[in-house]
């Protein structure tokens, strides 16, 4: 853990969240600033600063990621719709917070290409 990295002091339960899944490596909340209907984080455990940063090491958390975001689009039936998946990385991407994080984005459609 990273004690600076607001997305471990999630992880941790320090900072309050609206969680929607946990398991051993991932946790999933839903983003505090909205931008579809559904707009949920996914994060692994382990602190990992960005895309850029993922290696063999963690292609497993990665994959989990991923798999976690089709259930909840599942769940939420929008899966069959289709959704949007995101990791943004660094500056020009807008990357905000330094924790890699998938945004999950469903509900509506989606414009390509993007903004
Ligand atoms: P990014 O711009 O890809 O780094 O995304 C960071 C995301 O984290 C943004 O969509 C923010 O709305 C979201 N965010 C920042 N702080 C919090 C928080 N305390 N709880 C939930 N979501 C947050
Ligand atoms: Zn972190």
């Amino acid at each position: 853990m990273d004690p600076s990295c607001l997305f471990c002091k999630i992880a941790a339960r320090q900072v309050p969240a609206k969680i929607v899944l946990e398991s051993e490596r991932v946790i999933a909340f839903e983003d505090r600033d909205p931008q579809a209907p559904t707009h949920v984080l996914l994060i692994p455990r382990e602190h990992v600063p960005s895309s850029l940063h993922v290696t063999a090491a963690n292609h497993a958390v990665v994959g989990e990621l991923v798999e976690l975001a089709s259930r909840v689009a599942r769940e939420r039936g929008f899966a069959e719709d289709g959704y949007r998946l995101v990791f943004n990385t660094n500056r020009a991407a807008g990357q905000t917070v330094f924790h890699l994080h998938l945004h999950l984005l469903g509900g509506r459609s989606f414009g390509w290409p993007p903004g």
